[in-house]
């Protein structure tokens, strides 16, 4: 060990401490806000969601039971009552509620808690240990969307141990089965515990992205207040069958090959929807040239003959620009000298905002121009939208200004769906909104391998949403 003198410690000292004042981040400090221990609820959010990623909930099967159960466990721990109720054996959605003073609608935080499976050997660490490395909590679900179901518990909780007199309810609902398009989850909630809901004019959940530099600095966050709706479709051709030796020239399978490549070489076209031209104009600002033109002015673009070229480059974003066709599942024979009597091909086409099922099955039928083939639709909903022009998204904008002078506020259209769609037919303003930036990189491994969560835009996320939450339910 070397010697130093005192006043060469004591320089250090403040050299040190005049660092960390530099280095800290421009987090304005809210009055608001002052009564919550900052430090100990972010390294409670660190442990609860190490713990939680630990519960395994992959979907198929679920066992949602076992996450409903890990939330039951801190409910009972704070004194605050909760409900659990299985859809089906092992399909658990829990609610719990806080009653504001009941004169505005209650807020719905609704998370999912089931997570898709995993490929174990494409994965560097073990996907459902929790583990914290490299700046980074590791995990299935760390993304998608255990991090921001503890970040609404931990809200929803703070709320609670703060005694915050609020003006609406806050409801917290974990639900099974998103990952599987929600029928055991908020499907089954909204139709048979609408009591869960009562009262409720307002939802939050997953969806939208937020984007970070690759510094970590926050970019934008997105809220989605509409999202594109699955049209799953089964094409099923019938014929006459016979042995492989003697070809038939319209067997099922080859009337049915010959549809698909109608629908492959189908170029879908390019259609600006009010939602979509509102999205690029808000997201214009943090694009580099040229895109920061174009989506400045997407009408514009769009009619130049080289916009479809040029959008194949953003294959996200000419997605929103169009209806999409994804050849998914194919099935004939299981035998190989056996021409079978029926063959069948399953399609995920993704519509615009707007577009009815009915609408588009006739638009498959003429572009695959052959009437024997039978259309089944497999999953659809009707498209809705909820308004921007709401107190919910003042408290976004509000807060995200707040915090972050130089981040916005852009509103999505995702390509995707979550559950949001059960809560908008019932009336419900819901948003998609991820208080966490990240970078596109990390955002690309949601569903992939090596899934992680920044630990530090997983701190600032947490006291994103408390600010967000608080404003807009605490009672003036
Ligand atoms: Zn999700």
């Amino acid at each position: 060990m070397r010697n130093f003198s005192l006043r060469s410690i004591f320089a250090f000292v403040l050299f040190v401490s005049l660092l960390c004042l530099a280095l800290a981040p421009p987090l304005k400090a809210q009055s608001t806000t002052a009564s919550v221990d900052w430090h100990a609820l972010e390294s409670e959010a660190v442990q609860d969601l190490s713990a939680y990623v630990r519960v395994n909930t992959t979907n198929p099967p679920g066992n949602e039971i076992r996450a409903a159960q890990w939330y039951a466990n801190i409910f009972q721990k704070e004194g605050i009552p909760y409900q659990i109720a299985e859809s089906a054996p092992g399909r658990g959605n829990i609610v719990a509620r806080l009653k504001g003073n009941g004169s505005e609608p209650a807020l719905i935080l609704l998370n999912h808690m089931d997570v898709v499976p995993v490929s174990r050997a494409f994965w560097s660490v073990d996907p459902f240990a929790g583990l914290i490395r490299d700046g980074y909590l590791w995990g299935r679900g760390s993304l998608d969307m255990k991090s921001l179901g503890i970040v609404q518990l931990l809200t929803f909780l703070e709320l609670h141990r703060l005694n915050v007199p609020l003006r609406r309810d806050i409801i917290f609902i974990g639900t099974a089965d998103e990952e599987a398009g929600g029928n055991f989850g908020a499907g089954w909630v909204v139709k048979d515990r609408p009591q869960w809901i009562a009262g409720a004019g307002f939802m939050l959940t997953e969806g939208a992205g937020s984007l970070a530099d690759d510094s970590g600095k926050p970019i934008y966050f997105g809220v989605g207040p509409t999202e594109k709706t699955p049209a799953w479709l089964k094409l099923t051709a019938t014929g006459r069958a016979g042995h492989g030796s003697v070809p038939i020239p319209d067997s099922a399978p080859n009337r049915l090959l010959a549809a698909l490549t109608r629908l492959r070489q189908y170029r879908p076209p390019l259609e600006l929807t009010p939602p979509v031209e509102t999205m690029l104009r808000t997201r214009a600002p943090y694009e580099p040239e040229p895109w920061r033109s174009r989506f400045a002015n997407p009408k514009a673009f769009l009619a130049q003959p080289d916009a479809y070229s040029e959008l194949e480059k953003r294959p996200g974003i000419l997605a929103r620009l169009t209806n999409t066709i994804s050849i998914t599942g194919l099935s004939g024979s299981n035998k190989v000298n056996i021409i079978p009597p029926e063959a069948s091909a399953e399609l995920d086409c993704r519509l615009l905002p707007g577009w009815t099922i009915e609408r588009w099955e006739a638009e498959v039928r003429r572009i695959i121009d052959d009437p024997s083939i039978r259309i089944d639709v497999i999953l659809n909903f009707p498209p809705a939208t909820s308004s921007t022009n709401t107190p919910l998204f003042a408290s976004i904008q509000k807060a995200v200004h707040d915090r972050y002078s130089s981040a916005g506020v852009v509103q999505t259209v995702d390509a995707g769906f979550t559950d949001s769609h059960f809560f908008r037919d019932k009336g419900i303003v819901s948003y998609g909104f991820e208080p966490f930036a990240v970078t596109n990189a990390d955002d690309e491994r949601v569903h992939g391998d090596n899934e992680r969560i920044p630990i530090q835009s997983y701190k600032d996320g947490l006291q994103l949403y408390w600010d967000i939450v608080y404003d807009f339910a605490r009672a003036k």
